[in-house]
């Protein structure tokens, strides 16, 4: 036993995300699907700081590199970001800054975070340029199935049929146009099933 118990450490005012410990032996890692001990305790976030994951050695040591956010700034400066950072309303840790402006992503390295967040992005796909006009045609947004492509056919052909527009000449015309689009499109696509 040392004897500088008597002098209580200060407690950091800079978040620690790994220093204090438990000798709790039945408390598991929080991590999923682990099944260490989780010795290690981590703050869920720097808007939680008492508020812990415990984490075995491994995957504390993973979940802190999360927190190299912190490195070298003052404390004040620390509370300066926590207060910036009050528009967040749930626990998160950033990922870093760097090309971000002020646009603060969120890491959850583990999926600790539930489905709260935000899916990634995806551009929608570009359709084929030779489908472009055809897909204009009939009015539709690619990607788009077979199924898509009939039901829309379906009613432009009903509205545009000669029949139905007393055999007026620009309703033919257009209907060849869609019959053309609906050709192509059928063409393009995948069949599935019958
Ligand atoms: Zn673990």
């Amino acid at each position: 036993m040392r004897n500088g118990a008597a002098r209580t450490h200060p407690r950091s005012s800079r978040p620690r995300a790994d220093s204090p410990q438990t000798d709790d032996l039945s408390r598991r890692c929080d991590h999923p699907g682990c099944t260490e001990h989780g010795g290690f305790r981590a703050p869920k976030s720097r808007r939680s700081l008492n508020d812990y994951y415990w984490f075995c050695l491994d995957h504390v040591r993973e979940y802190n590199r999360s927190w190299d956010y912190y490195k070298g700034m003052s404390p004040g400066e620390i509370e300066a970001e926590m207060r910036r950072d009050t528009t967040w309303q749930r626990p998160s840790w950033p990922l870093g800054r760097i090309g971000l402006g002020t646009d603060e992503r969120v890491l959850d390295p583990f999926g600790l975070l539930g489905a709260k967040q935000a899916p990634p992005k995806t551009e929608p796909a570009e359709a084929p340029q030779e489908l472009r006009a055809p897909l204009a045609t009939l009015d539709l947004a690619w990607p788009v199935t077979r199924t898509d492509v009939k039901r829309a056919y379906k009613a432009l052909a009903k509205r545009h049929h000669p029949d139905a527009n007393s055999g007026d000449k620009a309703a033919e015309d257009r209907l060849k146009t869609i019959n053309a689009a609906y050709t192509t499109l059928i063409r393009a696509l995948p069949a599935t099933g019958g």
